[in-house]
């Protein structure tokens, strides 16, 4: 067996004995790797605040561990919410993220003490002015395109820069405190001048309402976008984190404002192991180059993401031997439920039916994204170890 170049013989060793207690198809987070990625990105960001966007994975001992390592969080639902408080995180930790909020929603986290909302447009502006009055809002501005990011969140988000000029003045007009720009370049991020641009129209935003609109802006919210290891490779870390810092320095040197990362999958991407089993293999004709490999976990419980065969997950068996490319399926009852059959994986031809396959990297994302009885498959399970 391959391990990807993340996981090295010590940490498969402490994955696999923990794997093997386990009946399939199971989800097993290595909370060291987590605390490690904490680590890492702030020494890389030494000077940001970091808000864990908790969507990537909600498992209670993440957040727990990230509370306990002193991370804030970027919150989306009053659910999440309760949760991220219930492990003792002061509401001064707290950002509402989310753009798309219903009133009460605002009022049930103004209640609760959080004081930071985004928004991205006047109906929800004046939402939050009438049921959080006074609270620090920052705007998300739209970044070009999709391009570069293997799981883009454009379109959905965020208001052009324009808007984000008289959204600045209105929440000043309304009583509330104009406190930042936020941005997010798309999910699995490759390419790392597409901040640059982000930074440079933040720039432009600051400077025209400090001396059009005598708006003072103090915060930036970079978002999220840092990536996980997968198949098709990104640069390191430590090549975003001086890149990155290097864009700030030449737009923002002489006077920082506070930053604020959203990271989610570059947290607690590479943590997670995905383990399934192989509950059929068969040829569509006595011709057919292709094996089809059939496997309990599909797009429905845990590998949403393979969707438009997006993200690409290192995998691997136990078997080893001769190779042959085959379509990767899903258990359920939908023909929409193939993982990989453009990009050809190659699997031993001595796999067989009851054989375990090996996801990694796949701590983000999957989870939390888990239907909760299409056919009847309950959702993914999670384990910590
Ligand atoms: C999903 C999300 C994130 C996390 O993004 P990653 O690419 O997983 O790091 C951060 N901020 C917001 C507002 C999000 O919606």
């Amino acid at each position: 067996m391959k391990l990807p170049d993340h996981i090295s013989a010590e940490k498969w060793a402490r994955l696999k004995a923990a794997a093997d207690q386990y009946q399939t198809p199971f989800q097993l987070i290595d909370l060291q790797t987590v605390a490690e990625k904490y680590q890492e990105l702030k020494n890389g960001f030494d000077f940001a605040s970091i808000y864990y966007a908790v969507k990537a994975n909600p498992h209670p001992q993440i957040v727990g561990l990230l509370a306990g390592l002193g991370s804030s969080f970027d919150i989306a639902s009053i659910y999440e919410l309760d949760q991220v408080l219930s492990h003792g995180v002061t509401p001064d930790r707290i950002s509402y993220g989310n753009t798309i909020k219903k009133r009460e929603d605002i009022r049930y986290f103004y209640d609760k003490g959080v004081r930071l909302f985004a928004t991205d447009s006047e109906a929800d502006l004046e939402n939050i002015a009438q049921y959080a009055p006074g609270a620090r809002i920052y705007i998300r501005i739209q970044t070009e395109g999709a391009e570069g990011a293997d799981w883009p969140l454009s379109r959905k988000f965020g208001c052009n820069p324009d808007m984000a000029l008289d959204l600045a003045i209105l929440a000043k007009k309304l009583g509330l405190e104009p406190y930042g720009i936020s941005f997010h370049v798309g999910s699995q991020q490759r390419l790392i001048d597409v901040w640059d641009a982000a930074i440079a129209k933040v720039k432009v935003i600051f400077e025209r309402l400090r001396s059009e609109c005598d708006i003072e802006l103090r915060m930036i919210n970079m978002g999220g976008g840092f990536p996980a290891q997968y198949l098709t490779k990104a640069n390191d870390f430590s090549v975003y984190c001086e890149e990155i810092t290097r864009y700030l320095m030449e737009d923002f040197g002489d006077n920082p404002p506070q930053i604020i990362l959203e990271p989610g999958r570059s947290l607690v991407g590479d943590s997670g192991l995905l383990v399934s089993e192989v509950v059929l293999i068969s040829r569509k004709s006595h011709t057919a180059l292709n094996r089809w490999v059939y496997t309990d976990v599909g797009l429905f419980n845990g590998l949403i993401e393979t969707l438009g065969e997006a993200i690409k997950f290192p995998l691997e068996t136990e078997r080893d031997g001769e190779c042959e490319e085959v379509v990767l399926a899903g258990p359920t009852c939908d023909s929409m439920d193939i993982m990989y059959e453009n990009y050809k994986y190659e699997l031993p031809l001595s796999l067989e039916i009851g054989d375990r396959l090996y996801w990694f990297s796949t701590g983000a994302y999957t989870t939390s994204y888990s239907s909760v009885e299409f056919n009847g498959f309950p959702p993914l399970k999670c384990y910590c170890i």
